[in-house]
């Protein structure tokens, strides 16, 4: 049977661009990137709340393959993420071929006519050879189920649904969250709300972050002389490699690192905050590491604003004025913010349903079983599927070294499906196990299960309470295992 197109890509972010430009690479063309939203560029799309920033330089957060020598500052602002995604789909004639506001529900492997079938929130099914999942690490929202939330009579965002528009001047505004999108965005509401108050159960570590804007004759060096821009994204990309092996990963060998960041954060908040009752309440208790820190130079001192109040007691309901807590207070609130974040492990990993061979059901496979997946993007049972954001996928370093590893991955695979005239790949119990077993092993010298991280309600931490997300190695061997994983972990038809 012909299918409707060799690849269906689900995502129109930096993950599906990525893959649809190696199948391009590889001589398959026939590409259909099917996108829930209604543009390209997945969280830079999505994401538009004042303050939104990369906290990953700009140089490394990008495609290594094409760089950007317009970046306005060292830590671009999300517009310019988003303007750089246009950039790439429009160089590599992508546009053509996403269609936005098209949600994929389902898609079930026909293993007599080995093809996908896609099924879409409109009705549709697809059929096609190969399907791509890339449907982000952070992509689902989560709203918590506060008693009363649905009578709260003022306006409430999620952050992942800013109102562009919304003005709090004169407002009595609430935050509930204190992650890394509330970290960036606390300080540009403060600056409007007539009474802001932060609703924090987990404090983060928060380090300052050194950023400035690139001068013009630096771009224009960049632009000129490329191996200028890249030799800058060879020191950060260094840099942030050796904090990440040595300050995630080497935990049990190399704890004064850990503990230097750790202090390094104190010094900030201290430099920052003039209450101490304050900054004790902003002082995390579980090791540097175990959740995503982050950076910033007007966190902390957002709380010494007169109209900023630090809120720590519990939510216990939300009434149609405001926010009751556990000591009785209640704050009235016009504007409640979610900066609540999103659900990994119970609603993503697959973000729809996908049954492959034997009816076995991805989601409820991984649940009932360990999340696993071959070097973070093929599973046993699910033919000719590249899933791409898959449990111990993300390399620590940054998404475009997650996405770029895949696609080394991509070319040694399909170069050896056409070398033997096949047409459907699938990994081998065994391979996947002894992938499994290696990253089980290289975890145990991680901050994960060597620091003190039972406080961090940390996301890299699933409901098994395995670290399941990072890929435990550094970027280089990552990079190595993808150009030389055994070509027989696969069969091939
Ligand atoms: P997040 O890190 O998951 O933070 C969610 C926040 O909501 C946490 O403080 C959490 O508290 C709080 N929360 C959730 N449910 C709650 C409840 N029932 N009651 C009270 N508080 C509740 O989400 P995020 O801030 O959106 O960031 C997610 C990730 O996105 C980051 O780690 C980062 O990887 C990425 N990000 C990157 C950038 C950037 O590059 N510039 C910017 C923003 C985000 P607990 O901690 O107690 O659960």
């Amino acid at each position: 049977m012909q299918p409707d197109h060799d690849v269906v890509i689900v995502g129109a972010g930096f993950g599906g661009m990525g893959a649809a430009i190696e199948f391009t690479r590889l001589g398959i063309d026939d590409i259909a990137i099917l996108e829930r939203e209604d543009d390209l560029g997945g969280t830079w799309h999505v994401n538009h709340y004042p303050g939104l920033a990369v906290d990953i330089a700009s140089v490394t957060y990008s495609y290594s393959f094409e760089p950007n020598p317009h970046w306005s500052r060292l830590f671009a602002p999300g517009a310019e993420l988003k303007r750089y995604a246009e950039h790439v789909a429009d160089k590599y004639d992508l546009k053509r071929r996403m269609e936005f506001s098209t949600a994929v529900e389902r898609a079930e492997w026909d293993d007599a006519q080995q093809i996908w079938r896609v099924s879409t929130a409109d009705g549709g099914v697809r059929t096609c050879r190969y399907l791509v999942t890339a449907t982000g690490f952070l992509s689902q929202p989560y709203t918590p189920d506060f008693p009363g939330i649905d009578s709260f009579a003022g306006q409430i965002i999620h952050t992942t649904a800013w109102d562009d528009g919304h003005d709090f001047t004169g407002q009595r505004a609430a935050i509930i969250g204190t992650g890394a999108t509330a970290v960036q965005l606390i300080p540009e509401i403060a600056k409007q709300a007539a009474e802001l108050t932060v609703f924090q159960r987990t404090p983060i570590w928060v380090v300052p972050k050194v950023d400035f804007a690139i001068p013009p004759a630096v771009r224009r060096l960049f632009a000129r002389v490329p191996v200028t821009q890249r030799a800058a994204r060879l020191v950060n990309t260094s840099l942030l490699e050796a904090l990440m092996v040595f300050g995630v990963l080497h935990f049990k060998q190399v704890k004064p690192g850990n503990r230097a960041a750790a202090l390094m954060a104190r010094a900030h908040l201290r430099s920052q905050v003039r209450d101490p009752r304050t900054r004790r309440a902003l002082t995390p208790s579980y090791d540097f590491g175990c959740k995503r820190p982050t950076f910033s130079n007007s966190y902390f001192r957002t709380f010494n604003k007169p109209n900023v109040t630090l809120q720590t007691n519990s939510i216990v309901r939300v009434e149609p004025d405001g926010i009751v807590t556990a000591d009785g207070t209640k704050v009235l609130v016009d504007t409640l913010v979610l900066a609540t974040g999103f659900n990994l492990w119970d609603v993503n990993f697959p973000a729809f349903q996908v049954v492959g061979r034997d009816g076995r059901d991805l989601g409820k496979w991984w649940r009932e079983n360990r999340f696993q997946a071959y070097e973070g993007i093929t599973v046993p049972r699910f033919p000719n599927l590249l899933s791409l954001n898959s449990p111990y996928s993300y390399s620590g370093l940054s998404y475009f070294t997650t996405i770029e590893a895949q696609m080394k991955h991509m070319r040694r695979l399909f170069g050896e499906l056409e070398r033997r005239g096949s047409t459907t790949f699938e990994v081998s119990d065994s391979a996947n196990d002894a992938f499994l077993a290696k990253v089980t092993d290289n975890l145990q010298s991680s901050v994960f299960y060597n620091g003190n991280c039972g406080s961090a309600r940390s996301y890299y931490f699933n409901q098994h309470g395995e670290a399941a997300l990072l890929r435990p190695s550094s970027t280089l061997s990552t990079l190595r295992e993808m150009d030389r994983f055994p070509l027989d972990d696969y069969a091939y038809r």
